[in-house]
């Protein structure tokens, strides 16, 4: 049994890898950890020596096959937790997340299949991400940030960043929600926000870049 700060490395690891970060160096490790970087090193000395993962120094790490496997292991039960809270305990989506991290450690094999079950096998989690299988497959579709969309453009909201519980309140409040149509109809220059329309609606709505970079979509 791995301890749970083993697990919330590989994790963090795999997401910042997922996240398209290349390579993935102790420094971002730490501050998405939010840890000294003098932990990090430690526990990546100890994690390479355990062959969950390569480290190449001034390059970055690597997660093995058998770390890669831990991570996607820990994500299911994540995702599955926070689908669960949110579409069985009635949970809001940005309540569920800090709820998740602290279960997904201290759950069974049992009652991850028994939720997965009464879920009726989900693919997609509460905030569009894919969850793995049992297998460890995961279909990982590549989603545009919205920050990235030109004036004209349409698409769908598939996926928002689970990490800021403020940020998905703000998006609820203004109808950013999973499947949601928007376009945008303006970007101001120099980092300025996107006005867009949300599902057809008259009014525009201004957007700030920040959310907007952490906010996925399928571009029609
Ligand atoms: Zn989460």
């Amino acid at each position: 049994m791995l301890s749970e700060a083993v697990q919330d490395y590989l994790k963090a690891i795999y997401k910042l890898g997922q996240d398209g970060q290349s390579p993935v160096t102790t420094s971002l490790i730490a501050e998405r950890l939010e840890v000294a970087p003098a932990s990090v090193t430690n526990m990546v000395k100890k994690l390479a020596e355990m062959r969950l993962l390569e480290h190449t120094p001034y390059q970055g790490v690597e997660l093995t096959a058998a770390g890669e496997k831990i991570a996607l292991e820990i994500i299911r039960h994540h995702r599955l937790l926070e689908l669960y809270l949110a579409e069985t305990l009635g949970y809001a989506w940005d309540e569920v997340h800090a709820e998740a991290d602290r279960l997904e450690h201290a759950i069974s094999e049992e009652f991850e299949e028994r939720i997965d079950q009464a879920l009726g096998f989900p693919r997609v989690g509460a905030h569009g991400e894919p969850i793995p299988s049992k297998q460890g497959d995961i279909d990982n579709p590549r989603y545009q940030p919205l920050a990235e969309l030109q004036p004209g453009q349409r698409a769908v909201v598939r996926r928002v960043s689970d990490r800021f519980p403020e940020m998905l309140r703000y998006m609820e409040e203004i109808g950013l929600k999973l499947g949601v149509q928007v376009e945008v109809r303006e970007k101001a220059p120099f980092q300025g926000p996107l006005l867009l329309r949300i599902n057809g609606g008259r009014k525009k709505q201004s957007l700030g870049l920040e959310v907007a970079s952490h906010i996925f979509v399928e571009v029609a």
